[in-house]
């Protein structure tokens, strides 16, 4: 069975993802995935030095993730370059992974981590697709506490993602992040029962 997790910035993703982990499913994560694409794949690094230049590239010539993320976070167009270039090797690397492990013994539930799965349209080949939902307030302050930035550069890189109602209308449930990590851990086992009654 092939869940994905996926929501605004800092909307709990990983939480949810991590403690579905602990309960016995297999974590993919996409950002792990694109990180190894953006390190890894050479043409994707000569494409992205063509678009951004050498300035995104560290003196033992690695990607400074954290230069491409001020290039192109709040400049809508630098962004749509960058995910032109990663996204589609990203998500063959994705698909390539969760289809290998599904072809392993059986029975397993395979938990994909991504942000961005309705914009990928992923709930065509996904068996079951959870939105976590955090208000705005809640998710400016842990991006603010957590990356450090500035409530401005915050709410770009929240205004970059796909809204909530377009990610409601595709969602198979959705959970609410507003209150304590306590509450987090619960819903997140009450999911874990819920997949494995609908997997049986
Ligand atoms: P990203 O989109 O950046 O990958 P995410 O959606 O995976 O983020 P998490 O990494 O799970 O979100 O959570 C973001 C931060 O907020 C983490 O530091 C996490 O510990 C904290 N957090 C998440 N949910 C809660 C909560 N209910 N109460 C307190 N802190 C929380």
């Amino acid at each position: 069975m092939v869940v994905g997790i996926t929501g605004g910035i800092a909307s709990g993703k990983t939480t949810i993802a991590k403690e579905l982990e602990k309960l016995g499913a297999v974590l993919v994560d996409a950002d792990q995935i694109g990180h190894d694409v953006v390190d890894n794949v050479a043409e994707v690094r000569d494409r992205l030095r063509e678009a951004f230049g050498d300035s995104i590239f560290d003196a033992q010539d690695r990607i400074d993730r954290s230069r491409l993320g001020e290039r192109v976070f709040g400049d809508g167009d630098a962004l749509g370059r960058l995910n032109a270039i990663v996204h589609p090797h990203l998500l063959e690397e994705l698909r390539s992974r969760v289809e290998h492990l599904a072809s392993g013994p059986g029975g397993k539930v395979i938990v994909i981590d991504a942000a961005l799965l309705v914009e990928w349209k992923a709930q065509e080949w996904l068996d079951y697709l959870v939105v976590v939902e955090s208000g705005a307030e809640r998710q400016l302050e842990r991006i603010c506490s957590r990356d450090g930035l500035t409530r401005e550069e915050a709410r770009g890189r929240i205004s970059s993602q796909v809204g909530a109602d377009e990610r409601a209308a595709v969602a198979d449930e959705i959970i609410g992040n507003d209150a304590g990590l306590d509450d987090l851990a619960r819903a997140a086992h009450d999911l874990w029962l819920r997949l494995e009654a609908i997997r049986k």
